[in-house]
């Protein structure tokens, strides 16, 4: 059967009741059908997506794979809810059922920092400061990624508002989540006072000014300590000009996209922004890359090979669930990425490089960032929307062999 005939046969299926009996015989051949060698990897707004509402075809997209037993992760930049949450959301908005194996968002790597790659470097006893996102949405994601100890920006401003008296103007709404520190502040003695081990800007941030103003405090601090401001700033003997030499937390950003498709017809400023943002007050306190000096962080999400990977090893979870784990398992040889941003999905999946031994095959779709022209990152393909990349990689995969 040719991909097209798929097409037509399975949106009869999905439309139309009085086909039912067509359904179990389709579910049978799908059984015996071999396990494809391939999969797909689709970015969400702009591609299944547009400001929360499906894009034309792109149920129709992912119920077909489902229905053929070809698998598929989304993995976006987007985040800012549990997995839990978002994949409901999603399987709500398509009428496609989803499950949270089926979705990488752009903060879901820092689970895997819970436990570390040993005692020493586990952060699940750790302070951490948790920026972006709703109210504390992210604070109560990172708890269920398993962080015990975890203080969103918005707790220090209610515990001491002076930290960033501009901020006061919205206490009404730091209120509705605020929660004790579990560490006071202590100005006259900051060795006593409360200590954050790491910082991640899980999600755009909605008040860039305080969350600026305590992640430089911090960058700027001894050892993480409220507070404090290290002595090694600024000396000229030591690496990086002094500058996060002192024990300072860690830096973590997700999300790297500069601009995002939203409601409004022109993209958004994301939450690559906000960093651009603080790399900017980094430079111009400390000297910043004239001086040789730079901001020490690590940033995961699209287009960074460590997301991807972390993807990559989720899919091959899944197709273990889906397919057993045989001799006769085919390995997955190809990944069709489908995104709207060059920048990051095309990016990426050009790339990255896989330990497993799939090459990433990237598609452009012009219903989202991307409007036309020259793209900065060089798609494998351009297709006008998801149903026509999806088309397309059946037919470059050959599918259904049989
Ligand atoms: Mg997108």
């Amino acid at each position: 059967m040719r991909p097209q005939t798929i097409w037509r046969s399975f949106s009869l299926l999905r439309h139309t009741a009085r086909y039912t009996p067509v359904i179990s015989r389709a579910i049978q051949t799908a059984s015996s059908r071999p396990i494809p060698n391939f999969a797909f990897a689709f970015d969400i707004d702009g591609v299944l997506l547009r400001a929360s509402k499906p894009i034309p075809g792109a149920a129709d997209s992912l119920a077909l794979l489902k229905e053929q037993g070809i698998p598929f992760i989304l993995l976006t930049n987007g985040g800012g809810k549990h997995e839990t949450e978002r994949v409901a959301e999603i399987s709500e908005k398509l009428q496609v059922p989803l499950d949270p194996t089926h979705i990488v968002q752009s903060h879901s790597p820092f689970a895997e920092l819970v436990k570390g790659t040993d005692e020493a470097s586990s952060l699940e006893h750790k302070c951490v400061l948790v920026a972006g996102g709703d109210g504390d949405n992210c604070r109560r994601v990172a708890e269920q990624y398993g962080f015990r100890n975890v203080v969103t920006p918005g707790d220090i401003l209610m515990a001491n508002s002076a930290i960033w008296p501009f901020s006061k103007n919205f206490s009404d709404y730091y209120k509705t989540f605020a929660r004790p520190l579990p560490k006071p502040i202590d100005l006259n003695d900051p060795l006593k006072s409360l200590k954050i081990d790491a910082i991640f800007v899980f999600n755009d941030p909605r008040d860039w000014a305080l969350d600026t103003q305590v992640i430089m405090d911090l960058l700027l601090s001894s050892q993480g300590r409220m507070g404090s401001l290290s002595e090694k700033n600024g000396r000229i003997d030591l690496p990086n000009h002094g500058y996060q030499q002192d024990g300072q937390p860690h830096l973590y950003f997700s999300n790297p996209d500069l601009w995002w498709a939203a409601a409004y017809p022109l993209p958004r400023l994301g939450q690559g922004g906000f960093r651009e943002a603080l790399e900017g007050v980094w430079a111009a306190t400390t000297g910043g890359p004239s001086k040789g000096i730079e901001l020490k962080k690590t940033v995961i999400g699209k287009p960074y090979q460590p997301t991807y990977e972390f993807a990559e090893r989720q899919m091959l979870r899944n197709r273990m669930k889906t397919f057993g784990d045989s001799a006769d398992f085919p390995p997955l040889q190809r990944v069709y990425m489908v995104g709207d941003n060059p920048e990051s999905d095309i990016r990426g999946a050009n790339s990255y490089r896989s330990a497993f031994g799939s090459s990433w095959h990237s598609i452009l779709v012009r219903t989202g960032v991307y409007r036309g022209g020259e793209p900065a990152w060089t798609p494998q393909t351009i297709a006008d929307n998801v149903h026509k990349a999806v088309q397309w990689a059946l037919e470059s995969s050959k599918w259904p062999a049989a």
